[in-house]
């Protein structure tokens, strides 16, 4: 991280070590030998294609994961469950498919950077087998859209610390470019198709109405040129969508 100069790195710095403080003398701090910190694991999970792989900051020594967040203000305990559940379902199912059993909390610590800093804790309920099949069910999706390379933009909070911001503004010109020309070249194919003059074409040898058939060959070029075209602004979006974070 930059920062302009010293005496905003010395702030920055201080505020870090208030937080710090603040966890280090909280009923929050660890009390007993943690299972371990920074636990990396990778699973194979029923349902999942793909393992699924996650860097755990903090696990207890009952096996609860804990998360520790950041935060401006005082967090609103739901909110933050509901915001990450994903996160914390999916450490869940990692260390039950690693040690074979279920944590009895999914924990989040958040150090407020408050004047007088703040240490929050909230415990979340170990997931049920629906709370769990929605879990994967996300995964799946994000899984899906990979391979798809779907990467549309998805704008959210997350985007005021996003290093991607203008590469992502470029996607959506790309894509919404791609959204406006498809339409428009399919009314120009259909209009073309409707009024030129059809190519001359010797006289057929069975009784197939010639205006039936030149409406055939005639479709048959509208849908080749809709197909060239579409592929175009797909691929042309796609190379965009690359670019997403
Ligand atoms: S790429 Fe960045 S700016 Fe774009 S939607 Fe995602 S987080 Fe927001």
């Amino acid at each position: 991280m930059g920062f302009a100069d010293g005496a905003e790195r010395e702030k920055s710095l201080d505020a870090g070590l208030r937080v710090v403080r603040a966890y280090l003398e909280s009923p929050e701090a660890l009390k007993a030998k943690p299972v371990g910190v920074e636990v990396y694991l990778s699973e194979s999970i029923p349902g999942l294609p793909v393992p699924l792989a996650g860097v755990i900051d903090l696990v207890q020594a009952d096996l609860s994961p804990v998360d520790f967040k950041s935060a401006a203000s005082r967090p609103d305990p739901d909110q933050a469950a509901f915001e990450n559940e994903l996160q914390l379902v999916s450490y869940q199912l990692l260390i039950e498919a690693t040690a074979g059993r279920t944590p009895p909390s999914l924990d989040l610590v958040f150090l407020v950077k408050t004047k007088a800093p703040q240490v929050i804790r909230v415990k979340v309920p170990p997931a049920e087998d629906a709370r769990k099949d929605r879990a994967v069910a996300m995964l799946n999706a994000a899984v899906d859209g990979i391979a798809e390379k779907r990467f549309h933009p998805a704008p959210g909070m997350q985007c005021s610390w996003c290093g991607y911001r203008q590469e992502c503004m470029l996607w959506e010109v790309e894509e919404i470019w791609g959204l406006i020309m498809l339409p428009l070249l399919l009314l120009a194919a259909c209009h073309r198709a409707a009024t030129d003059p059809p190519p001359y074409i010797p006289p057929p040898t069975d009784t197939t109405p010639i205006g039936g058939g030149l409406s055939v060959i005639g479709l048959g070029i509208v849908v080749a040129a809709v197909v060239v075209a579409l592929g175009d602004a797909l691929r042309g979006s796609g190379k965009g969508g690359e670019r997403d974070g």
